[in-house]
C-alpha cells in the first residue's frame, strides 16, 4: 500500500584542476503520503565545523533569562487569565509575534544557551507537559503545532532556548496537505497510514529505534538536513507525562546525534492529529538540522527550497539513521 518510488540523475562535468571528469549522483524521492519530492546528493556542504559564536550567545537584553522572565514575559489573558504557567525550568508566556488566535512561547531552560548535547530529557518533558496543561484548559484545539527555532540559522531571533505552540482555527499549509492526505489514504486502504508506514520501517535501513509509545526513523524523502522523524500512535493532546518522556528522550538523543556532527542549530515541529481523530493520524515529530551558526555562517535555505519548494539532502536517509541508531541504545 505504501510505494518507496525513486528516479535517479546523473550529473557530469570536467574538472580542470584535475584534468579529469566528475560523475554525481542525484536521487529524487517522493514522499509516500504527500508525494512532496526531494534531491538527494551524497556530497558535503560547506558547513562551519570549528564555530565562532562567543559573541552571539553573550550578553545582550534576553526576556527568558531568570531575572527578566517575571517582570518582562507577556501573560496569556485567553485562557491563563494572566497566570504564568511553570513546571522545573519551563515556563509558559504568551507569544507577542502571534501567528494564531492562541500563541503561546515556553521558556525551555534556565541557561541562556546550550550546545545541543546539553539539553536534557526533563527540559522538553517539562515543556511539553505545559502545553497539554494548556490545551486541557482551552476549549479549541482545532489545529496545534509544537515548534521550535534554535539559533540564528533556525530562524530563531532569541538564543534563549524557547518552543512555540500555536492554535488555529486554520491549518498551516504542511499540516493540511498531511491531514487532506490521511484522510484519503485511511478512506482508500481502511487503514491508518502512519502505522502502514511503520510496520512497512521497522525491517528497513531507515529504521533508528522504539523508546516507549514512540518509533525513530529517518524519512524516505527527507524534508531538510540530517532530518530524523518520530511516530506514536497516541496523540500528543492526551499524553502523559510518561508518554511525553518518551518523546523527549528521543529529541534529546537527536540533539546528541547532531552535536557529535558539529551541528549547532535545528527546526523541530510536533504534527498534533486533529481533535478526536487518532484513528487517522498519529503525533508526528519532525526534527531537521540547519547550517552551523558561524560568525560568518552559510544559509542552507536557498531558491531551490524557498521558492522552488523542493526539499533537498546531502546525506542519505539511510546512512543517517546507521549514525543516528548509535545514540539511541
Ligand atoms: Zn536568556
Amino acid at each position: 500500500m505504501i510505494v518507496f518510488d525513486e528516479t535517479i540523475e546523473k550529473s557530469r562535468f570536467y574538472d580542470p584542476n584535475e584534468n579529469e571528469y566528475i560523475k554525481e549522483k542525484i536521487t529524487i524521492r517522493n514522499d509516500p503520503l504527500t508525494r512532496k519530492s526531494c534531491r538527494i546528493l551524497d556530497k558535503p556542504l560547506p558547513i562551519s565545523r570549528d564555530v565562532d559564536i562567543d559573541q552571539e550567545i553573550i550578553g545582550g537584553f534576553c526576556p527568558f533569562c531568570p531575572d527578566k522572565i517575571e517582570d518582562i514575559g507577556a501573560r496569556d489573558c485567553q485562557v491563563l487569565n494572566n497566570e504564568l504557567l511553570e513546571r522545573g525550568d519551563a515556563v509558559l508566556l504568551s507569544n507577542i509575534s502571534p501567528y494564531a488566535k492562541r500563541s503561546l512561547v515556553i521558556r525551555l531552560t534556565e541557561e541562556h544557551y546550550l550546545p545541543l548535547g546539553r539539553f536534557k530529557e526533563r527540559h522538553f518533558t517539562d515543556a511539553l507537559s505545559l502545553v497539554t496543561k494548556y490545551v486541557e484548559r482551552s476549549s479549541d484545539d482545532k489545529y496545534a503545532t509544537v515548534m521550535m527555532n534554535y539559533l540564528k540559522p533556525a530562524g530563531s531571533s532569541i538564543v534563549h532556548p524557547h518552543i512555540q505552540f500555536l492554535m488555529s482555527d486554520e491549518p498551516m499549509d504542511y499540516q493540511n496537505r498531511i491531514i487532506k492526505a490521511g484522510r484519503e489514504y485511511y478512506e482508500k486502504h481502511h487503514s491508518n497510514y502512519w502505522r502502514d508506514l511503520l510496520e512497512e520501517e521497522r525491517d528497513r535501513k531507515r529504521y533508528i529505534g522504539k523508546i516507549g509509545v514512540c518509533e525513530w526513523k529517518t524519512p524516505f524523502a527527507p524534508r531538510g538536513l540530517e532530518h530524523i522523524q518520530g511516530i506514536s500512535l497516541e496523540n500528543f493532546s492526551s499524553m502523559k507525562r510518561k508518554s511525553l518522556k518518551n518523546i523527549s528522550t528521543g529529541i534529546v538523543n537527536t540533539l546528541e546525534y547532531y552535536a557529535d556532527q558539529d551541528l549547532n542549530s535545528f527546526n523541530l515541529s510536533i504534527l498534533i492529529p486533529p481533535k478526536g481523530d487518532i484513528k487517522r493520524f498519529a503525533t508526528v515529530i519532525d526534527i531537521v538540522a540547519r547550517s552551523a551558526l558561524d560568525k560568518y555562517y552559510w544559509c542552507d535555505v536557498f531558491a531551490l527550497s524557498k521558492l522552488q519548494d523542493e526539499a533537498y539532502s546531502n546525506k542519505y536517509p539511510e546512512d543517517i539513521a546507521k549514525e543516528a541508531r548509535a545514540f539511541f541504545g
